[in-house]
């Protein structure tokens, strides 16, 4: 068992929201550090399934080194549309040590990433963080990613400010029965609207220095089929109440995986009109969408 004394206040304050884990809005309360798991299905010691360069994110992530994803096992999501439940719902992965998990960032780094790019980092947001400190302590310097699926708690974050530099969260729902329905989390839409506000007030719009994001918030929006995603809502708010400079990817790659095709409207994909119409309402309101 690790050692947290040595780590800031910040990543202490981390570890004790894990034990009761009260880490993600779902607040489970179970004893993370003595093994137990509660929805994420994975206890205390980080679960990666896989680390290495990435060139298939946002250009602004890429560059010529690609993005050093580190992949994270597990989710606080429930999505029935899932396209990595092997990983997030199967706990495809292996147990690493923070050392380890800091090892791996400075070693893709030293290979020419251009940042190190958390997925699913929620509910590993403890490990994740004591592993950044270690990492910048040894000389780790490109930009940190948070790749998430947007259901974060607010508190979580703010223990996380000055660790992150890019936040990437999804901002999958605008309505609570939907994300209900499809991602077991009715209160999705009201937790993620309260993140992303959160996320914005620590690092701002994006910056892009020679074509690389150095810092700032980038949304992530996938298109839904019958626009269950809520599109309009979701854009409203950013353009009015985070900022009408907002980087935004409006996705459409959605495809009807894993439990789909039970439910419906999603057991097809969006057409190419409905995903034109949702990037051209986010233009319309003045956002930044990514092409
Ligand atoms: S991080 Fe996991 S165990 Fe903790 S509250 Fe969230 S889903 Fe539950």
């Amino acid at each position: 068992m690790i050692d947290i004394e040595p780590f800031s206040e910040n990543v202490r304050r981390l570890w004790q929201r894990m034990n009761p884990c009260t880490l993600c809005p779902r607040k489970c309360r179970v004893e993370r550090s003595e093994g137990q798991t509660g929805f994420c299905g994975v206890g205390a010691i980080p679960l990666v399934s896989s680390v290495g360069p990435h060139f298939g994110e946002e250009s602004v992530l890429v560059g010529t080194g690609g993005s050093g994803t580190i992949f994270l096992a597990g989710c606080n999501l429930g999505c029935v549309f899932c396209q990595n439940y092997d990983i997030s719902h199967h706990l495809a992965g292996r147990h690493v040590t923070v050392k380890q998990l800091a090892r791996s960032m400075l070693d893709l780094q030293r290979i020419g990433c251009v940042n190190i790019n958390f997925v699913t980092p929620t509910h590993l947001a403890a490990p994740i963080a004591a592993a950044i400190e270690l990492a910048r302590a040894e000389g780790l310097n490109v930009p940190t990613v948070y790749n998430t699926g947007g259901y974060d708690s607010v508190e979580t974050l703010q223990c996380l400010e000055g660790l992150i530099d890019v936040y990437m969260p999804d901002m999958k729902y605008a309505e609570a029965g939907v994300a209900g329905e499809l991602s077991a989390a009715p209160d999705y839409p009201q937790v993620n609207f309260v993140a992303v506000r959160e996320m914005h007030r620590q690092v701002g719009d994006l910056q892009v220095e020679r074509g690389l994001a150095t810092r700032g918030l980038l949304v992530r929006h996938l298109v839904l089929p019958d626009d269950r995603a809520g599109t309009a809502e979701i854009v409203d708010f950013l353009a009015e109440e985070i900022s009408v400079h907002t980087t935004i990817n409006v996705m459409g790659q959605y495809r009807p995986c894993y439990q789909a095709h039970a439910h419906r409207g999603i057991d097809r994909r969006p057409t190419v009109d409905e995903i034109a119409s949702a990037r051209r309402y986010a233009r319309k309101k003045g956002l930044n969408v990514l092409d």
